[in-house]
């Protein structure tokens, strides 16, 4: 207990604890605290926590490590606080002197953690070989009869939940498909590093193709760097911060020498830390302005090209043609991070033909939250049933998204709630490139 407590003194912002003045103006925007209504499960309960077992006033004990794991990192918290208080830091920075010491991952959890952040993420030839390796799954009957014999569901309800939902993988890669360099359209506005995503160039192949051309027919040049890794995020936000830090320093030096005007994400939690280097390695010797360089060219796909790109021609709408009704499930990151979450909105209002109708809590997160939707399945489920009433409720036949785990937790909750006939998710650049007319 009392090395923990060390460790949580050392790696705590004491003057960010502090600085929460109990208002409780944070409160109505938690997730989990709407969920629950419990005080421990709120921003304000959580860094009261934080601060009684620094103080020593209680012991970092096991419900301690259960209530800082149940906090989604959503960050909507964050604009919330008039005391400007930095909660994701200070959950990351509990979670880093937890994961130093705990005990408290079941058997399972622990070994889902050691294969996504060690054995996964990490390493992109080995993305490619499990999207390979999933597509010869979903391909050669075997995830046919894996359903057919409730073979997936031996492991976890969850898993086997999200296993019905998973997108056709192993596509071919952005640089395997373009090369390392594609030229824009017309006059060239500029040159963009893209960040391919571990994730989104495996499971999500075909819209990394579609932002790739999206970006070139918008008159950007783009440059795919592939030295470049996983973003980190995964790991920042559950107490792996040195590993979080290495991918980091590799995304700089792969960014830097492509020598890049911006740095562009098409997925709002890669988007959110890749904006963050600059605190992620702030204490880093010889990383600090280096990453505060690279943190200063990121933005997401939607707000380079609702702000800086050209303007793109869209497909009209057939005379007495019904608008598609739409609605825009917010990214928490790229909404209370990145502060971009009127962008895509922008862009989809702005399609011909389309009816934009938002959704109640749009903003809200919806359970996905990198992985907490497999290592806390009910509270995930309980958020997303919720999400999901939200969202039949608009009647929309597409839910709109900026990032794959929002898509994948939309497409799960449209399997478990919603019509499938009628109700499809997907990410926003998909819908924007199905309605675009090339040059
Ligand atoms: S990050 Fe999200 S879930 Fe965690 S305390 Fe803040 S609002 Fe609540
Ligand atoms: S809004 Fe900010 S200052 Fe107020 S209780 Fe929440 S974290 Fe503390």
């Amino acid at each position: 207990m009392d090395s923990m407590r060390q460790t949580l003194k050392l790696k705590l912002d004491y003057d960010q604890l502090t600085n929460c003045m109990r208002c409780g103006f944070c409160l109505p925007a938690c997730p989990t605290f709407k969920e629950t209504g419990l005080e421990a499960e709120s921003p304000r309960g959580r860094i009261a926590l934080m601060k009684a077992t620094v103080d020593g006033v209680m012991d970092p004990d096991v419900p301690f490590e259960e209530q800082m794991s149940h906090c989604l990192g959503c960050r909507a918290c964050e604009p919330a606080c008039p005391a400007d208080v930095k909660y994701g830091q200070l959950i990351e920075q509990a979670r880093d002197a937890i994961e130093t010491h705990t005990r408290q991952h079941r058997g399972w959890v622990r070994g889902v953690r050691k294969l996504v952040f060690k054995g996964l993420f990490p390493h992109q030839n080995r993305m490619s070989l499990l999207g390979k390796g999933l597509r010869l799954y979903q391909k050669s009957g075997l995830q046919a009869v894996a359903r057919k014999t409730g073979a997936v569901g031996v492991f976890s309800k969850q898993l086997s939940d999200m296993e019905r939902i998973l997108p056709e993988a192993g596509g071919q890669g952005v640089v395997q498909r373009f090369g390392t360099r594609v030229a824009a359209k017309g006059e060239k506005l500029g040159t963009v590093g893209m960040f391919r995503g571990c994730l989104m160039d495996v499971m999500f192949a075909e819209t990394n193709r579609k932002t790739v051309e999206m970006l070139s027919e918008a008159g950007f040049e783009i440059v795919i760097p592939d030295t470049q890794n996983c973003c980190g995020a995964l790991h920042a936000h559950s107490g792996e911060i040195d590993q979080a830090r290495q991918l980091a320093m590799n995304n700089i030096l792969a960014f830097q020498a492509a020598g890049v005007d911006y740095i562009v994400s098409n997925a709002g939690g890669c988007g959110a830390i890749l904006v963050e280097y600059d605190h992620l390695l702030h204490d880093v010797p010889d990383w600090s302005e280096q990453a505060v360089w690279f943190a200063g060219r990121v933005k997401d796909v939607s707000t380079l090209l609702a702000e800086n790109g050209r303007k793109l021609h869209f497909r009209k709408e057939e005379a007495g043609e019904a608008p598609v009704r739409i609605t825009y499930q917010d990214s928490c990151h790229l909404k209370n991070v990145m502060k971009g979450g009127g962008a895509p909105r922008k862009l989809l209002s702005d399609l011909p033909g389309v009816e934009l109708v938002e959704m109640q809590d749009a903003g809200s997160c919806c359970g996905s939250a990198g992985i907490y939707n497999i290592t806390q399945p009910q509270m995930a489920n309980q958020i997303l049933d919720h999400k999901m009433q939200h969202a039949n409720a608009t009647q929309a036949s597409y839910i709109v998204t900026s990032n794959p785990g929002c898509l994948l937790q939309m497409k799960l909750g449209i399997e478990k709630h919603a019509d499938r006939e009628h109700v499809q998710a997907t990410h926003v650049i998909d819908f924007l490139y199905d309605r675009m007319v090339k040059r």
